[in-house]
């Protein structure tokens, strides 16, 4: 509370008036009429304004100081000062000048690509694995048509006929596998069955369900459980659309390169550094997924799948040299048998849902 300045009473208001406005100082501030309370806080008023004032001048000086630096900054960039830290050499370096775009759009490019694979984010159920897939099974399939078409004619007189044995064969393991599957979006594919007179030992499956099988890789699966640890693995690919899940990996490398070469100026070297740190890692990591689920498709097919590693093993022991082009895309022996045992417990449990039962018939052989 503002104690009341002398000469505010009502009754000394006509005195004050007649005797003219009092000027001088009252209780610290500057009085320019004792009789108006108003002017009172006034006058206290231009006290504040005063200190503001001040302020602001002060500010303003050291503003306009800022301002002429940042002018001189701005017009004279590549005028060299000795002021700087090492010598300017970094206010001036190539980075320095781009880094703000470079951060700018990596940083946008960035958050555009993180929604978009996190709106496109499914789930593999065998393995409850998630990862980015942005094409429908449809158009998954739509792709592989025409590479299928053109297998179907350079192979055109090399495809054994229907009733063969070697393709009755591959169509009643691969039909077993797949009805067993418990995976309706397997069961409801347009299977094709194919074997290829081939010395190569090569076999996949293409989305759409197509198969190949080269007559070059028979003797190496020996029999029946060989078939199906073979054909078990290629249909785990198709279980978990690596093909489409590749395909939109494609597009996160392309950009990371593209991200890499632009960014740092390494050029040609950017797509050896994604290959090397993300392409191959990625598919070492399908093809484990693959060995897995044809691990679980085994067991509820009722093949032994524990001869599974024996088969792999088997297949990798090779003499040097001889290991065919299939294999060597495929995982290292050691890593893939442990994969393979440490899924064991899971496939075993499969293998108990299923009821299998022990088999009277012997399984078939090749050669
Ligand atoms: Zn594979």
């Amino acid at each position: 509370m503002t104690p009341p300045v002398q000469g505010t009473k009502r009754s000394d208001v006509g005195k004050k008036e007649k005797s003219g406005p009092q000027i001088g100082w009252q209780q610290g501030v500057l009085i320019t009429s004792a009789d108006d309370k108003h002017h009172h806080l006034y006058s206290d008023r231009i006290d504040m304004n005063w200190g503001s004032r001040f302020h602001r001048f002060y500010q303003s000086t050291n503003r306009s100081h800022s301002q002429s630096q940042f002018r001189r900054g701005f017009f004279n960039r590549s005028k060299p000062t000795d002021d700087r830290p090492f010598g300017g050499a970094f206010e001036d370096s190539w980075l320095r000048r781009n880094g703000f775009s470079i951060a700018k759009w990596g940083g946008g490019l960035a958050v555009l690509f993180g929604a978009y694979y996190v709106y496109h984010l499914e789930k593999v159920e065998v393995t409850g694995r998630w990862r980015m897939i942005d094409l429908s099974r449809e158009q998954e399939i739509k792709l592989s048509e025409k590479p299928y078409q053109q297998i179907l004619v350079q192979y055109k007189d090399k495809i054994l006929p229907p009733n063969h044995r070697d393709v009755l064969a591959v169509k009643k393991v691969g039909k077993k596998i797949i009805d067993s599957s418990n995976i309706p979006e397997l069961q409801q594919l347009d299977w094709e069955w194919n074997v290829i007179k081939s010395e190569e030992p090569n076999a996949f499956v293409l989305p759409g369900g197509k198969v190949c099988v080269f007559t070059g890789i028979l003797p190496l699966m020996k029999d029946e459980v060989g078939m199906a640890t073979v054909l078990s693995h290629e249909i785990g690919h198709i279980v978990a659309r690596h093909t489409a899940e590749g395909l939109g990996y494609n597009k996160f490398t392309w950009f990371v390169t593209v991200f890499i070469a632009s960014a740092l100026h390494v050029g040609l070297l950017a797509p050896t550094v994604t290959g090397l740190a993300l392409t191959l890692p990625f598919s070492r990591k399908r093809e484990h997924e693959a060995d897995v689920i044809g691990l679980v498709l085994m067991a509820r097919a009722c093949y032994d799948f524990k001869r599974a590693p024996e088969i792999w093993k088997r297949f990798s022991e090779r003499p040097k040299g001889e290991v065919p082009k299939y294999f060597s895309t495929h995982p290292p022996h050691k890593d893939r048998i442990h994969m393979l045992e440490m899924s064991m417990p899971r496939a075993v449990a499969e293998a108990e849902k299923s009821h299998c039962q022990p088999k009277n018939s012997p399984p078939f052989t090749f050669y």
